[in-house]
């Protein structure tokens, strides 16, 4: 974040950072970004809850409301926990973790690290197998602070969207790499011979 946060920084800030979309924006900060420009309410998150909806009505100057339930409910804390013997290891559910909190590998089991899930539940649907399940998060999960929580999801976050970004230009890289490859074998399959 710049020295001086914007209102976006700021209201970012106190969402849950989860990025689960229920807020009907692709994640924290596009949902930030509609409250700063005034396309949406402030009372959108339900992961945040009432505790989310006073954070950003104080910091916004206006008046708190009761949570939409348009766009869900808020539930107590909680994690994924993948029945390892059912997982088929397709890693699908590792692409939709937007904190990494998966661990595994193409063909092998895969588990949670309970202490970095979120409870976003991106996870169930992409399961072919419907091996993931939702459990309470441990005392350590949903006694944390809120804030501190939110700031270790979104580092976490930050952290997987840097490297996703890194590894589509590397594979911007190798498929240029690739094309100037194969037009130089066809240019030379395609000189005349002295
Ligand atoms: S945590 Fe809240 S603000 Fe973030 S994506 Fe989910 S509903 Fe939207
Ligand atoms: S493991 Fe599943 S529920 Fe937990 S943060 Fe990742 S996608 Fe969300
Ligand atoms: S999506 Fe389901 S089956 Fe595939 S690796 Fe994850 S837990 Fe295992």
């Amino acid at each position: 974040m710049p020295e001086f946060p914007t209102l976006i920084d700021q209201i970012n800030a106190l969402l849950p950072q989860t990025q689960c979309g229920q807020c009907s924006f692709q994640g924290c900060r596009p949902y930030a970004e509609a409250i700063a420009s005034g396309v949406a309410d402030i009372n959108q998150c339900p992961p945040g809850g009432d505790e989310g909806i006073r954070d950003l009505a104080d910091l916004l100057g206006v008046s708190p409301k009761p949570l939409n339930t348009h766009f869900g409910v808020h539930k107590p804390a909680s994690v994924a926990f993948i029945v390892e013997e059912d997982c088929i290891g397709c890693t699908k559910c590792i692409a939709a973790c937007p904190v990494d909190a998966i661990l595994g590998a193409a063909k092998f089991m895969h588990t949670v690290i309970a202490s970095e899930c979120t409870g976003c539940e991106l996870c169930i649907a992409p399961c072919p197998v419907d091996c993931i399940i939702m459990q309470p998060a441990p005392p350590t999960n949903a006694d944390g602070h809120r804030a501190q929580k939110s700031a270790q999801a979104k580092r976490r976050y930050d952290a997987r969207c840097l490297r996703k970004e890194k590894e589509e230009v590397e594979k911007a890289e190798r498929a240029k790499k690739k094309k100037q490859a194969l037009l130089a074998a066809n240019l030379r399959r395609n000189m005349p011979k002295a």
